[in-house]
């Protein structure tokens, strides 16, 4: 049925496509939603860029799916940053809504188990960055009201809640506000996203935070030393809280010597993408020349991630945050996009993990975490 299921057979071939007839796969962070926005992107057609659309998710069984809004605070003027948010989001509602055969907008973990057994896609939103807030916990309510799961404190830059592990530090982890932001995100049910922000900080949310945490899109920094990615202290406190860290697909950050290529040549490919404006094709063709500068990094890699954060804190503490449409065209051969998903499924099999683990690691860690959430929320 699968290209991927080639040459299996027996047992294991039987094994797979029983896995493959229910298993929820639930990715934590995928960056879609402003392509609807910024250049009529549909997701009911089928493309041959870009790494999700409906047929593409079909085709890799994908389940459920956390979209990411988010505004750079590289890239937009602070005035900007809430109107953004929102507009991303309404863009992301219409386009779940245009597609209701085939997918449905969810609020909760039981939405996301109900819609997945109606054989639909549940999609959920979320935001990236304190900044899209406009400082206010009061705001961040409006959008739990409108769907937003979960807030990744930080992004790129510190802000007022947050140091980001990709700049100064000024807090020396949280912030007071971070600090009380977070008992309020208990409060409303909406999961606290450590991906991205210092590690102190990620300290700081685990001990300020009553409910599990996750890491929407973080990688292992004990296999590619990179500074977006985790170190192992960071990763068992995670876990510690019953959290979960869900693997980033980057392939320079899965693979240091690809980071390096790419990050040499970030600043002039940045440059280029700005130069050319809105030229959305151009974009891409200058994307994917950047992309081949960098030595190929294969899905068994990718692999090597998830299989460390299990060898470390637990099967129950890993899970999937591919951080799609969000990388740049930056991804593992092999792991191109959402079609893709079941090259894992294989791949914990060959590695010797149980159904069951294989189950938690593709989807079913998330919704514990969730429901834990919602459990605890006033
Ligand atoms: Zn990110």
């Amino acid at each position: 049925m699968f290209a991927v299921f080639a040459g299996l057979c027996g047992a294991q071939d039987a094994r797979l496509d029983r896995l493959m007839k229910d298993i929820l796969i639930f990715d934590a962070h995928i960056d879609t939603p402003r392509y609807f926005l910024d250049e009529g992107y549909r997701l009911a057609d089928r493309h041959a860029y870009y790494e999700l659309d409906l047929p593409r998710m079909r085709e890799g069984r994908m389940g459920a799916v956390l979209f990411g809004i988010y505004a750079q605070p590289q890239d937009f003027a602070p005035r900007q940053f809430l109107p953004r948010a929102l507009e991303v989001l309404d863009a992301l509602r219409i386009e779940v809504g245009r597609n209701g055969k085939d997918m449905e907008f969810a609020f909760t973990s039981d939405d996301v188990m109900r819609i997945h057994k109606a054989g639909k896609i549940a999609a959920l939103a979320s935001l990236e960055g304190g900044h899209l807030i406009g400082d206010s916990a009061r705001i961040l309510r409006d959008f739990e009201r409108l769907g937003v799961r979960y807030m990744t404190l930080a992004h790129f830059k510190n802000n007022v809640f947050a140091d980001s592990m990709t700049d100064t530090a000024v807090h020396g982890g949280l912030s007071a506000r971070g600090k009380e932001l977070v008992r309020e995100m208990n409060r409303m049910g909406v999961m606290v996203d450590v991906s991205h922000i210092s590690d102190q900080a990620v300290f700081d949310a685990v001990d300020a935070s009553a409910s599990p945490v996750i890491a929407s899109h973080s990688s292992v920094k004990a296999i590619a030393p990179i500074p977006r990615n985790m170190p192992d202290e960071v990763i068992r406190a995670v876990a510690r809280k019953g959290g979960v860290i869900c693997i980033n697909f980057h392939a320079g950050y899965l693979n240091k010597p690809a980071y390096e290529v790419y990050i040499r040549n970030r600043p002039k490919r940045d440059e280029e993408v700005k130069a050319a404006g809105t030229d959305w094709e151009k974009i891409r063709r200058i994307q994917r020349r950047y992309y081949d500068y960098m030595p190929p990094v294969q899905v068994k890699e990718l692999l090597r991630h998830i299989d460390y954060v299990a060898k470390l804190a637990g099967s129950a503490h890993v899970g999937l945050g591919s951080d799609f449409d969000g990388v740049s065209g930056m991804v593992p051969v092999g792991m191109e996009d959402v079609s893709k998903y079941p090259v894992l499924v294989k791949g914990l099999m060959d590695m010797g993990y149980k159904d069951e683990d294989i189950r938690n690691i593709m989807g079913l860690n998330l919704v514990r975490v969730m429901r834990e959430n919602e459990r605890r929320a006033q």
